[in-house]
């Protein structure tokens, strides 16, 4: 329910801004990529009358773009041979390794950040400043493992290929890393909304790891119903097709109506 409502959110914002709605697959780590919670996830997409504009992209297939970008942050960056262990228990990266321009075995890259105040607006939430030395400091853009991560793959795909990320708040603190990347590649920013993700009443996010229920892909119908409920776009209660769902939730969306907070979601409220 929680990845349907943020799914149902940009949909019918982007189609009401007569936009289209692309589908993307973070499937950066291949050890982490599970292709049948792929297919998974595009069959109840499609269940629920959400259809990719465009042919889905996966991030795997764009790897030489990643590779690119690193390159031209390289005079920015530096080589990081600490290890997990020396960086626990630290919030911010101290800077130990600024100095390493030498790359070897077994090094994540680093961005150097500045100390400049910055702000961006999100639709939803209002401006936000932001000084990266203070909020995220020096942040690793290529992995040990050599594989790109998540916010350079992230920000590169974001400003070439989206003009509007709506996503869920459980993301909003990755906006400034991800805005600082596409500054020093030269890159316009797509617009952001984020929106409030679903609890449990106790305030804990649904997931896959809080053992969230599956969606019931035999009532479509119901589940749009609860997810526009959610949503605060007031849906009506007569009994209607996915597809009549799905034009009336885009003709009456409403950004503003979402509310600052979910309701907590309570599986018997649903039945
Ligand atoms: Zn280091």
């Amino acid at each position: 329910m929680g990845s349907l409502i943020t799914a149902l959110a940009s949909y019918c914002d982007i189609k009401q801004r007569g936009g289209r709605w692309i589908l993307r697959i973070d499937d950066i780590d291949p050890l982490r990529t599970d292709h049948r919670a792929i297919a998974n996830i595009t069959r109840t997409l499609h269940a629920h009358g959400l259809i990719s504009d465009a042919v889905p992209r996966q991030q795997s297939s764009f790897v030489t773009r990643y590779e690119r970008a690193l390159q031209q942050l390289l005079g920015l960056s530096f080589y990081c041979r600490c290890s997990r262990n020396e960086l626990k228990d630290i919030k911010l990266y101290p800077g130990y390794c600024r100095a390493i321009k030498e790359k070897s075995s077994n090094c994540a890259v680093r961005i150097r950040v500045d100390n400049r105040r910055r702000s961006f607006a999100d639709a939803l939430k209002g401006d936000h400043d932001y000084v990266p030395s203070d909020e995220f400091g020096d942040f690793v853009i290529w992995r040990k493992d050599d594989l790109v991560t998540y916010h350079l793959a992230t920000a590169c795909d974001d400003a070439m290929d989206y003009s509007h990320i709506l996503r869920g708040d459980d993301l909003f603190e990755m906006t400034a890393p991800q805005l600082f990347i596409m500054e020093k590649l030269g890159l316009s920013p797509p617009e952001y909304a984020h929106i409030p993700i679903l609890t449990y009443a106790d305030g804990t996010k649904l997931s896959k790891q809080s053992r969230a229920p599956a969606l019931d892909t035999a009532t479509p119908e119901v589940n749009i119903r609860h997810a526009l409920e959610f949503l605060g776009q007031n849906p009506p209660t007569n009994l209607m097709s996915v597809n009549e769902w799905i034009d009336w939730a885009v003709r009456q969306w409403r950004l503003e109506a979402v509310p600052p907070q979910l309701k907590p979601y309570i599986a018997s409220d649903l039945a």
